[in-house]
């Protein structure tokens, strides 16, 4: 869950990221596309203004002779001078001569404004087809060059297909589409740029939309995002890859350390005679935060080799320690609680102060303390083991030889390290009434025990054959799938607190 949701994240913030750079950038691109477009059309009004000022410069001297005298070079003045739609000679208020018909008495010609630059809606010659005045005044006269509006237009149009441009004089507004008004196209939303003449009154306003919509961004940026698209989906696949990596073992015996995943499972020793539980082995498990719970061939020996299965093992009986505590009154006076224990936990004395520790918890002989250690593993026969043994036994921890019958421990090792108790391997158990050297193996071990006068216990009884067998010859202690499996702390002393009879007594006859 951890491990999508994280590969989601690393997918999205990228994306989202790149997104919303990718429509900055793209919103920049627009305002500069506007400001390109208002630029670029307002050089072209400032020569049509000018070719109107010249036109009317020309002109000026005319309003002198009469209209039949100015008319040739009125004509001139408009045809020659591009977009220039007609040149008129305006006496009083009124226009008296037209490049276009000469003189207009006939027509209502009354000038209602006369300002420098200014957008009329129409004229006397096309009424409602709006047009650029350009004036120049001496006194109560002047000359008022007309400019087609169509050609305005036409240039608004041709900008930038995604700009939108208005020219602007007054407070009059004419767009690509020809039409004039007097509202102004401002709206909030929208990038804009307002290119302002430096010669005339008049400016050119480009807007665009700033709500560029997403799909329009994924267009104007579609190689870039593809990219980053990729990246992102290379990244969140990588993060995905990484976290389902098993990590090295050793970190996750760490981690599993801190977080305390190793838990102890009891499996139960049982008196045969009486068929009470006086004891039980502790054995460790693995509950990986995956849900599993991993058996101990396939970590112990990497604990072991790390130096990490100390702590655990503490950690252990510190677990079991504080339940038993808990469950005192449940259990049988004397009853004995077994670790195993690796070489490892012989270098120095923090095994002593563990066991101290442990046994310190319960009234003296309530609880008794066993460890057992495996014999394959070979013991280092120094001063500091044979006292650290020498002490435990002391302090009346019992040491037990694990596996045996599969190492090498002679007669003088189990007397040197004050050995009491021996743990046939389930190896042999198992092959009880199958195979006949086992047997002889499994009559010379408890041969030994009894010479050295050591305790016995069969490991492995599964079926009521081998308690028989082992019994016959004097073996009491039995642990098997037969007496019960490991289970947890919690259900072991549920499944095996005994009864009110077996609480008084058996366990310490029995061991
Ligand atoms: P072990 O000390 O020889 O423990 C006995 C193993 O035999 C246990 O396996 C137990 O579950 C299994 N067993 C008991 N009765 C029967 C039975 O009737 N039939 C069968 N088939 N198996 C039975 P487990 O718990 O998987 O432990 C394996 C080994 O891991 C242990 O062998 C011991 O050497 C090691 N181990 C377990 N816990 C610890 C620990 O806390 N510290 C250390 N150093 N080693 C541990
Ligand atoms: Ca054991
Ligand atoms: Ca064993």
């Amino acid at each position: 869950m951890l491990r999508l949701g994280l590969s989601i994240v690393v997918f999205l913030l990228p994306m989202a990221m790149g997104l919303w750079v990718a429509k900055r950038s793209y919103q920049d691109d627009l305002f500069l596309r506007s400001e390109s477009a208002a630029t670029r059309s307002m050089q072209f009004f400032e020569s049509l203004i000018s070719y109107a000022e010249d036109a009317n410069l020309n002109a000026l001297p005319l309003l002198n002779g009469s209209c039949v005298q100015a008319l040739p070079t009125l004509r001139e003045l408009a045809a020659f001078q591009a977009f220039l739609r007609s040149v008129n000679l305006v006496k009083d208020g009124e226009i008296v001569c037209s490049s276009l018909v000469g003189p207009t008495e006939d027509h209502n010609t009354r000038v209602l404004n006369s300002r420098w630059v200014w957008l009329e809606q129409g004229s006397w010659v096309r009424p409602g087809v709006p047009i650029l005045v350009v004036y120049a005044e001496r006194g109560r006269d002047g000359v008022r060059t007309v400019i087609d509006a169509e050609a305005i237009s036409f240039m608004l149009q041709f900008t930038d297909p995604l700009v939108d441009t208005q020219f602007h004089v007054g407070d009059n507004w004419l767009g690509a589409n020809w039409v004039l008004t007097h509202v102004p196209p401002a709206s909030p939303e929208r990038t804009y740029y307002e290119a302002y003449s430096q010669r005339y009154p008049v400016s050119v306003y480009a807007s665009v939309s700033d709500a560029a919509p997403w799909l329009a961004v994924w267009e104007a940026r579609q190689r870039v995002l593809s990219v980053l698209l990729g990246v992102s989906m290379i990244l969140a696949g990588g993060v995905y890859w990484f976290m389902g990596q098993p990590r090295s073992l050793y970190g996750e015996l760490v981690r599993g350390l801190r977080t305390r995943e190793f838990v102890p499972y009891l499996q139960p020793i049982i008196d045969w005679h009486s068929e009470h539980v006086v004891g039980a082995e502790v054995l460790m498990r693995w509950q990986h935060p995956s849900g599993e719970l991993i058996r101990p061939d396939l970590f112990i020996p990497q604990a072991e080799a790390s130096g990490l299965i100390g702590t655990m093992t503490v950690q252990l009986m510190e677990m079991v320690g504080e339940a038993l505590e808990r469950d005192l009154t449940r259990l049988p006076k004397g009853f004995y609680v077994s670790f195993n224990i690796s070489a490892h936990h012989c270098k120095d004395d923090v095994l002593l102060y563990e066991c101290r520790r442990f046994l310190n918890r319960f009234p003296l002989g309530a609880v008794r303390l066993s460890l057992e250690l495996t014999e394959r593993e070979l013991f280092i026969d120094d001063a500091h083991s044979n006292t650290l043994f020498k002490q435990l036994d002391e302090l009346g921890v019992r040491l037990a030889i694990d596996d045996f019958g599969t190492g090498h421990s002679n007669f003088s090792y189990l007397q040197r390290f004050h050995i009491h108790v021996l743990k046939i391997d389930k190896s042999f158990v198992s092959l009880i009434g199958k195979e006949s050297l086992s047997g002889h193996i499994v009559e010379n071990i408890i041969d030994l025990a009894n010479r050295l006068e050591l305790c016995v216990v069969a490991e492995g009884v599964e079926t009521r054959e081998q308690v028989e067998y082992l019994a016959a010859r004097g073996v009491s202690m039995m642990q098997g799938y037969l007496y019960g499996k490991p289970e947890p702390l919690e259900t072991f002393i549920e499944s095996h607190a005994p009864s009110e009879k077996g609480r008084n007594g058996s366990a310490e006859t029995a061991a």
